[in-house]
């Protein structure tokens, strides 16, 4: 849930919660025009810390350059502004979404002369599956919608318009029951959740699937395939036929949100034991180990909030 409260940094001045408007026949409103993050600031024993903010910035405006979207300001100019809206609503661990998008002017199918509007939220938010997820794992199934083909939309940009299809799939993973979806990409393989990357555990290797899949290159996925490589783990970027995920010695989602989140079924099958594997186990450790600054943040992740 939202907590409208706080200010929202929208242009570059800081509105109140419940000013931040935009115009009914705004561009993005009708056409699906934007571009976004979301990224999670944590607490821990030094402070509170940004999780890879400049890697979620670069994305911002890799999307925004894939549909010719120029943003008014530099990537250095946002990160200092989602430092701001952290300080100014005086939050110690939070979700942050900056959006970009195309605002009111004219209403066709060409959005090259409306004005780029940049908006910045935070706002508190706890595991996106619950902390029990994290434990126990959730139950998913196999979505009857595919994930937009390359040729359709681009799934590396983080477009407003690609969860159309993520809605989808997340309706009817909720309709049938499952806690989320996995959609195969336009060849039928494994490409990822409505808000996540998937990860197979099998004979001790680590398997996903390649950004040919179909899928939003995931900067969790990106840390999880450093902290593997770091343990030794061989890490295999390849196509991962469906029935893979039901053979699967451990499967589990990493995004931002979800964080490191254990799939306990697919289907209806049991996967492994039903439970977080070992593996799985050892990649959160290390992973939430980094987060709590209970380890030397090696790989530079952490952003502290001065
Ligand atoms: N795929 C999709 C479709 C997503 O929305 C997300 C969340 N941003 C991810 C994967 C995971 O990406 P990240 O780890 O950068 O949050």
């Amino acid at each position: 849930m939202l907590s409208n409260k706080g200010k929202i940094w929208f242009n570059n001045r800081f509105i109140e919660w419940d000013e931040a408007k935009i115009h009914v026949l705004s561009h993005v409103v009708h056409y699906g025009s934007s571009v976004f993050e979301g990224i999670r600031c944590y607490k821990n024993k030094e402070g509170s810390a940004i999780f890879r903010l400049e890697d979620h910035i670069r994305r911002l405006f890799n999307s925004a350059k894939i549909y010719m979207i120029d943003i008014p300001y530099t990537q250095e100019e946002i990160c200092e502004a989602i430092i701001e809206t952290i300080k100014v609503n005086n939050l110690e661990e939070c979700y942050i979404r900056p959006i970009v998008f195309r605002g009111y002017k004219e209403l066709g199918v060409n959005p090259l002369n409306c004005p780029v509007e940049v908006v910045i939220a935070a706002w508190e938010w706890g595991s996106y599956f619950g902390q029990e997820a994290l434990e126990e794992g959730v139950d998913v199934g196999v979505s009857t919608w595919r994930r937009m083909a390359p040729n359709t939309l681009p799934n590396m940009a983080k477009a407003g318009g690609n969860y159309l299809n993520s809605q989808l799939v997340k309706m009817e993973a909720i309709k049938h029951g499952y806690d989320e979806g996995i959609m195969l990409d336009y060849n039928g393989m494994v490409s990822e959740g409505s808000g996540e990357n998937i990860f197979i555990v099998k004979d001790g290797e680590l398997y996903t699937p390649p950004v040919s899949s179909s899928l939003l290159p995931g900067i969790t996925r990106d840390s999880v395939i450093r902290l593997a490589n770091e343990m030794g783990i061989n890490v295999k970027e390849e196509r991962i036929p469906r029935e893979m995920l039901y053979l699967a010695d451990e499967l589990f989602f990493t995004g931002t949100a979800a964080e490191i989140t254990p799939i306990r079924s697919v289907d209806g099958i049991k996967i492994g034991d039903g439970r977080r594997g070992p593996l799985t186990e050892k990649l959160q450790d290390s992973f939430f180990k980094i987060l709590r600054a209970e380890v030397d943040d090696r790989f530079e992740w952490l952003t502290y909030i001065e």
